[in-house]
């Protein structure tokens, strides 16, 4: 067998045309579990292997840089090659690479900072304030969602008409756009209209890197938005050159059922206009699936056919038949979750691992209840895109010393942390040092170091204090470890949280950013001895700089990288991709799973009904063996109890499919609870964070996607808790 045949072995004929068509641009559309992945990453092999093309000739990107991290594993397990030169990561991670080489060509500092989602709602409050905006009368998650609508439809400030958003939110905007670029730091959306602008104006730039990737190849291409196409486009040369109409090839894999995006901006029709734009005659389908039993195909195909104005296709499979879909009906959230964990754990006893196992659920507040109930049970479990690591607060404390030791015009940085640990600077102080820096147009660390302005005692040592620690780590070169070793001890963050009470697991934490760190270097293959803050090559960024970028750009769980044996808890959009033997979907009832707002709102597909039908899709299709789908008689959700009817995507699946367990009344309670009721009652279950998920305070309903990243740009009006609640009763009301 020569090695081609070992790496095309197993791929049906359809795979294998994908994989070995001539290199021109080919759009692969294709249901679930059909192997669009697998294609790809084996393109990526064959192209390698049988096309010479260079490593550095490729650009693949993915949906997740989990994603990117599984398919480096997976081609280095069938090639022999040194994959360093190729370029696998997200959008955000690409343009992100890209700015940090031509930083200076697209107007940003080197050491240019990325803000994640919280830190772009403070500064857009901070702005609100700085304008003297009342925060009741402008609502800044409302900004933050028009500039990143804005930024993923390609427009400034400036672009902005009376259609788009009012005078005053435009305004903010741009003071918000002019701050970004003071203080040198990006959000989530800028990384890749940056890098747009970038490669549309620098001729010289865009040429370079139209010279350099013959092969980009995009995963999950039906979730692209406008912005991330016209990046394709101009990478890719398109409409000037040979393959199809571009320059260089671009082998895209998508599906039109899992666009589960829209809300975000992203635009199924980018298939149409990619066969339009890059000459493709047939898009190439693949229908058999590999993944699920025979049941949860056959309950996946009837549940989407639901949908209309779908490009159309059936998956089939010749595997096993399997077992009915198992749907339980729980006399409340608390009872589904530990009904939940007994099943779990009855099936794990029949040789499973942990890992096999998935709870998905529709919104974020769902994992508490299964959180809960899987401690109870000892269960090991790790939840996904839940309260990320580096998100959590003590963890941003250490990174906040860090930026500002890299990059002390971090305004936002210097904000989190010149009053923590608590040293007796107020916001007085703060006000007076910001309206002296705005005057003389210096960031806040400018001002502290200008002698002309006066500041008080307390703010001098606090800055001594950050100077001294950023002349160790320059003048001794500091490691990485070391660095943070020193801001861990020379902040005060340690002495701090050692006289909390809860200390510990906090200290943990920030502990474990060094392993974080740690992993970082050894990922890049950085010298663990490298000084942390030294350039020491002209193209990359220091270590240190690499590190903070990563904490932002990546989920960064605890345990991520870890082979931890655990169940996978996660809300669907975070499942888009995997597969688990077991699956269970919790919470499907009218309201929660279709979303309330999607019931009441834009019926036309765009984060409507049917976008909800596409995220049932995708829950039902990571099931490779045993689905179970549960619901709750009630629930308490918004502060509230609320009796949902069960879900009518249930009711869109064939009856002899399932197997319809009701509840027995009265059983639920004692079979799976413990006796002890009051185990179940602790503060973790607390009604608060429950009401958040949903939105508490002026939200667009954004916090209840558990997809990272950023809220429902796609429909940015205004909102309230009260309406969405509203909302929800009514809707309650008409479909009960
Ligand atoms: P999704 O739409 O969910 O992203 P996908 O189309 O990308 O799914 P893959 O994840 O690539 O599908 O493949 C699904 C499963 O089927 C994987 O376990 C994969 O290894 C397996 N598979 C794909 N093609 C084949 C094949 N020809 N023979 C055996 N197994 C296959
Ligand atoms: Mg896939």
């Amino acid at each position: 067998m020569s090695v081609s045949d070992t790496l095309l072995a197993g791929l049906n004929p359809r795979q294998l045309e994908a994989v070995t068509a001539p290199e021109k641009s080919i759009l692969i559309l294709a249901g679930a579990g059909s192997g669009k992945t697998r294609v790809l990453t084996t393109r990526i092999a064959y192209l390698l292997r049988e096309k010479m093309t260079s490593t550095s000739e490729i650009l693949a990107v993915t949906f997740t840089n989990k994603a990117a991290k599984e398919m480096l594993t997976r081609l280095e397990a069938m090639l022999p090659y040194d994959l360093r030169y190729m370029w696998v990561g997200t959008f955000h991670g690409l343009c992100n690479r890209i700015l940090r080489r031509h930083a200076e060509e697209a107007n940003l500092p080197k050491t240019f900072q990325i803000l994640d989602s919280s830190d772009q709602l403070s500064l857009v409050k901070r702005v609100l304030r700085e304008l003297n905006l009342d925060p009741e009368k402008v609502d800044p998650k409302y900004v933050v969602n028009v500039i990143n609508w804005s930024k993923e439809h390609g427009l400034r400030s400036g672009h902005l008409t009376d259609d788009d958003a009012d005078r005053e939110t435009r305004n903010v905007y741009a003071v918000y756009e002019q701050t970004c670029q003071r203080e040198g730091v990006v959000d989530f959306a800028e990384l890749l209209l940056r890098c747009y602008e970038l490669l549309e104006r620098n001729e010289v730039i865009r040429a370079h890197y139209q010279e350099r990737f013959r092969h980009i190849l995009v995963d999950e291409f039906q979730d692209t938005n406008i912005l991330q196409y016209r990046w394709l486009q101009l990478l890719s040369g398109c409409g000037r050159g040979p393959h199809g109409l571009s320059k260089n090839a671009v082998f895209a894999v998508g599906d039109d059922d899992q666009s589960i995006y829209a809300f975000r901006g992203a635009n199924v029709g980018n298939m149409a206009d990619f066969l339009r734009d890059y000459a493709v005659a047939e898009p190439i389908r693949l229908e058999q699936n590999y993944r699920s039993t025979g049941v949860i195909l056959d309950a996946a195909n009837a549940l989407i056919a639901h949908n209309s104005g779908r490009l159309g296709k059936e998956l089939w499979t010749s595997g096993v038949r399997g077992r009915r879909i198992v749907v339980k009906e729980l006399e409340d959230d608390r009872a589904e979750a530990e009904w939940v964990g007994y099943q779990v754990k009855a099936e794990r006893e029949r040789s499973r691992t942990w890992r096999d196992f998935a709870i998905l659920y529709r919104t974020n507040a769902q994992s508490r209840a299964i959180e809960t109930a899987f401690a109870g049970f000892g269960i090991p479990f790790r939840v996904y895109g839940g309260q990320r690591f580096f998100e959590r607060a003590e963890v941003k404390h250490v990174l906040a010393y860090l930026r500002l030791l890299d990059n002390p015009s971090d305004d936002t940085s210097f904000l989190r942390v010149v009053n923590f640990p608590a040293r007796g600077i107020g916001p007085k102080t703060i006000e007076t040092l910001t309206i002296a820096a705005r005057a003389k147009g210096f960031s806040l660390w400018g001002a502290i170091c200008d002698e002309t302005i006066p500041k008080p005692p307390k703010l001098m040592a606090f800055a001594s204090l950050v100077q001294a620690m950023r002349d160790k780590t320059a003048q001794a070169g500091l490691s990485l470890v070391d660095t943070i070793k020193l801001v861990l001890n020379g902040s005060g963050l340690r002495a701090h949280y050692e006289t909390e009470k809860d200390g510990e697991d906090r200290i943990a934490n920030m502990e474990e950013t060094m392993a974080a760190a740690l992993g970082y270097l050894k990922n890049e293959e950085i010298p663990e001895d490298q000084p942390a803050m030294s350039v020491y090559n002209d193209e990359s960024p220091t270590p240190l700089q690499g590190f903070l970028t990563q904490a932002t750009l990546e989920a960064g769980d605890k345990n991520e990288g870890n082979d931890v044996d655990a169940v996978q808890i996660m809300t669907v959009h975070a499942a888009k991709g995997l597969e688990f033997p077991y699956v269970y979907i919790i919470g499907a009832e009218e309201g929660i799973f279709p979303h309330f707002s999607a019931i009441n709102g834009d019926k036309n597909g765009r984060g409507g009904l049917d976008e909800e039908r596409r995220l049932m899709y995708v829950a039902i299709t990571r099931a490779k063996e045993s689905l179970v789908i549960t619901h709750a008689q009630s629930r308490f959700m918004h502060g509230d109890h609320y009796s949902n009817k069960l879900s009518s995507f249930v009711d869109e699946i064939p009856e002899e499919l399932l197997d319809v367990r009701e509840l027995e009344e009265g059983s639920g309670r004692s079979r799976f609870r413990d006796r002890d009721e009051d185990r179940w009652e602790r503060p973790t279950f607390g009604g608060s964070r429950r009401s958040n998920a949903y939105g508490s305070g002026r939200s667009g309903g954004s916090s209840s996607y558990g997809s990272g990243g950023y809220g429902r740009s796609s429909s940015y009006g205004r909102s309230d808790a009260g309406e969405a609640r509203a909302a929800y009763g009514a809707s309650r009301k008409t479909l009960s």
